[in-house]
């Protein structure tokens, strides 16, 4: 009967809840919260717990990465081959394999003129290792030995690990982990949604004079990078004015200082291009997420071709660096073909609509008083928020919590909140009525949220 059925699933979904609470330590885990979502198979931009109820995944696979939509048998038969043909040959030393030579050369293709060089990695966080590893690398090489500082961002995020948590700019993830990587200086995000933070003047001069102040205080012969998201997506969706990056790339460029983009979020089509960074010119480019939309993990590091030679341009020191898994052939045949459905299916077309169905289905709440600011950037949605719209004071952990929990209890729909920010980053197949529901929830969710 459909009653058993039910206990049946309900008895499997609390016997996988103990086990996980049992043996698992989760990333980035909130210790007071044990109740989860164990989701056990997905199609499109839906996903289905242990208990067999549907949800709406707004966010991709909870993290921004499953770009393709979740189900595709496509993807599950090239990896299944793939396995079948040759599971795992190492690219180490002398070594290589056919798919991660293929997927070098297509993203050669895609990349930014003259950005030929592809280093590949398991995700994100390594890959900004490696990205700092090489632009350190690279100014040695040529003799600027002195190169070693880092700049990242207040509000960044680059990964956990030790150098991609030393330039990411949320303090929490060193708590109790010892010393923090030195040699790293942050500057200010560019919060335009915050007029405050730049004390009325144009936010890109105040954020252009920031940068170069620091850079002088440091002395720029001892900079080797800067580290940043086209848009940020763990400070909470900041996009920056248009002339934000290209004036940063250019005093970057005057004081010989390397450009690290991090494309881990908006690589792949998030903001409808491959690369939102593509237009300003950076030197080193960090992919993952989109990469494989996650039907396996992967990573990828693009760096300019001189860049790229240099690594491997000294004849007496190997490039001492890189993972067992970089250039997995599993991982990278599917990359190839999960790009090939990108192509196909005109995905980099979608992140346009997805913006227009979110501007069109949130126009409603930019009045509620809560709602500080409503950033919508292709696949890209924050909703800023604010406990007291009079003394400005932000929403606080636990009431964004509350809130993420009525939109996944009550609506079945899943976003996450990064600090006062609730985000929705979406697969990008995403279709117009799952986005007009989406919308409808957070706007009911916002709605009966009591202000103080
Ligand atoms: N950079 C950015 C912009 C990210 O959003 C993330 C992950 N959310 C990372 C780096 C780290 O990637 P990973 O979790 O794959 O190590």
């Amino acid at each position: 009967t459909i009653a058993s059925q039910a206990q049946g699933q309900a008895a499997y979904a609390a016997a996988l809840q103990a086990l996980d609470r049992k043996h698992l330590i989760h990333p980035h885990q909130n210790p007071t919260r044990t109740e989860r979502n164990i989701f056990v198979r997905g199609k499109g931009s839906v996903v289905w717990d242990a208990a067999d109820v549907p949800f709406i995944d707004g966010m991709a696979g909870g993290n921004w990465v499953v770009a393709v939509g979740h189900g595709r048998a496509e993807l599950a038969e090239v990896a299944a081959a793939q396995a079948e043909k040759l599971e795992y040959f190492s690219l180490w030393r002398e070594y290589s394999n056919e798919p991660a030579i293929r997927l070098a050369a297509r993203l050669a293709e895609l990349a930014p003129p003259g950005m030929s060089k592809v280093h590949f990695t398991s995700g994100g966080s390594d890959g900004t290792e490696a990205a700092i590893k090489i632009a350190r690398r690279y100014h040695f090489e040529r003799g600027d030995v002195g190169r070693t500082w880092l700049i990242g961002r207040h509000f960044g995020y680059h990964g956990t690990t030790f150098a991609g948590g030393a330039v990411s700019g949320m303090d929490d993830m060193h708590y109790g982990a010892g010393p923090v990587m030195p040699e790293v200086t942050k500057v200010s995000p560019p919060m335009v949604s915050h007029p405050e933070m730049f004390g009325g003047e144009d936010p890109t001069e105040f954020l252009v004079r920031e940068l170069e102040t620091e850079i002088l205080r440091i002395g720029p012969e001892k900079i080797a990078a800067m580290i940043g998201e086209p848009v940020m997506g763990g400070g909470g969706v900041i996009v920056p004015p248009s002339d934000y990056w290209p004036r940063i790339r250019a005093l970057l460029s005057r004081y010989g200082i390397l450009l690290i983009a991090d494309e881990v979020i908006t690589g792949f089509g998030r903001t409808g291009e491959w690369f939102a960074s593509a237009h300003y010119d950076p030197d080193i480019i960090v992919t993952a997420k989109g990469i494989s939309s996650g039907y396996a993990p992967l990573g990828a590091v693009l760096m300019r071709d001189e860049i790229g030679e240099t690594m491997v341009g000294n004849p007496e020191k190997f490039f001492f660096h890189g993972l067992t898994y970089s250039g997995h052939p599993v991982a990278c045949a599917l990359a190839l073909v999960n790009l090939d459905i990108i192509e196909r299916e005109h995905i980099l077309g979608q992140a346009p609509k997805i913006q227009g169905w979110f501007t069109e289905g949130l126009d409603g709440i930019r009045d509620l008083p809560i709602v500080h600011d409503v950033r919508v950037h292709g696949a890209m949605v924050g909703i800023e928020l604010v406990a007291d719209p009079n003394t400005g004071e932000p929403m606080p952990f636990d009431r964004m919590v509350a809130l993420i929990d009525d939109l996944r209890g009550k609506h079945r729909v899943l976003a996450r909140d990064y600090g006062p920010t609730l985000v929705v980053g979406p697969p990008l197949v995403l279709e117009r009525e799952q986005a007009a529901e989406i919308s409808t929830a957070i706007t009911d969710v916002l709605s009966r949220a009591i202000v103080r």
